[in-house]
């Protein structure tokens, strides 16, 4: 089977480093010159459009980071000569994945949607959660190369059904991130060792990803770096909250959630780590969660 990758950000590259590994000759399309190179010095052949990649691959996986990203390039590889699979790893919510589902079924062309999770480093390990939705017969011919990813769950054959699954699972991340930040300032400000209150949740029934994983590589140290841009948050946030209206649901506490996931939007930018999140939190409140080892006062 010939592979196509197209996107190669935070993301996309780790996967496309995957697939090469796994020795599928990979053909590859990104709007920045430097991946593509780096692309290249991993083995992949450079393309010098979407529409090219579909001439030359008969499977197409994009990771994109917006809904016009995503539309353009189902638009582009529609007209590849080759291409008789898609599969868009992005989020872009159920409707632009069912819009990218029609356009591609009218040119013949088999469209899985299929968001993940688990970050960069599951990016990197092959250990990222596929939801997928779409036509099952696609889903079983294209199995074992997303097996390479990570852990492909079959969601349903309505497109756009594993955006819904991605969209609530951010949800909860995005949940979970902005209360720990809150938790963890509430307790800084009284007095507490940021450490030990992240050991605590985790030994307890606080804990979450937020607090096993995103605090102490990225939050803790103060890195920041955690590999998923606040901007891409807030797109997966304002999605959410809109399938949810669409519905007619009033979720009470998401929406206090997207709140102060625009605030950190506004304050830390677009393209700020989303652990940044704690940042106009601490600010709020005139302290630093700094859990970083300080020789002055002895706190480790
Ligand atoms: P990113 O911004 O790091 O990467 C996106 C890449 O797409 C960039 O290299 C960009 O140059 C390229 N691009 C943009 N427009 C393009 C176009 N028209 N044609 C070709 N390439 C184009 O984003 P990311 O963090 O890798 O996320 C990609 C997708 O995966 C997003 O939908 C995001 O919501 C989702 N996601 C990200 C994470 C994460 O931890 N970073 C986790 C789960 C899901």
């Amino acid at each position: 089977m010939t592979v196509g990758f197209i996107g190669l950000g935070n993301m996309g590259l780790p996967m496309a480093r995957r697939l090469l590994d796994a020795g599928h000759p990979l053909t590859v399309f990104d709007t920045r010159a430097e991946v593509l190179e780096r692309a290249a010095g991993l083995g992949a052949t450079p393309a010098a459009s979407p529409t090219e990649v579909a001439d030359r691959a008969e499977t197409v996986l994009t990771s994109l980071p917006s809904l016009q990203a995503a539309a353009e390039v189902a638009a582009a590889v529609a007209g590849g000569s080759r291409i008789t699979h898609y599969v868009d790893l992005s989020t872009v919510g159920a409707q632009q994945a069912a819009r990218n589902h029609s356009l591609l079924a009218a040119a013949g062309i088999a469209a899985l949607d299929c968001p993940v999770s688990g970050g960069v480093r599951g990016a990197q390990n092959g250990t990222l959660a596929l939801m997928v939705s779409g036509p099952r017969d696609a889903f079983d011919t294209l199995r074992a190369l997303l097996e390479r990813l990570g852990r492909p769950i079959f969601i349903g054959e309505q497109p756009g059904a594993a955006q819904t699954m991605k969209l609530a699972n951010n949800l909860l991340a995005a949940t979970t991130l902005a209360a720990t930040a809150e938790a963890v300032v509430l307790g800084v400000k009284a007095g507490l060792d940021p450490n030990v209150m992240i050991e605590v949740f985790n030994a307890g029934s606080g804990a979450t990803h937020a607090s096993r994983d995103k605090f102490p590589r990225a939050v803790l140290p103060r890195t920041f770096d955690f590999g998923f841009a606040t901007g891409l948050m807030v797109k997966d946030l304002r999605l959410c909250l809109q399938e949810a209206a669409d519905l007619g649901l009033d979720l009470q506490v998401s929406e206090a959630v997207g709140q102060a996931w625009e605030t950190a939007l506004a304050d830390q930018g677009a393209d700020s780590d989303f652990t940044t999140i704690i940042r106009p939190i601490e600010d709020a409140a005139g302290v630093i969660v700094d859990g970083r080892h300080d020789e002055r006062n002895g706190r480790s």
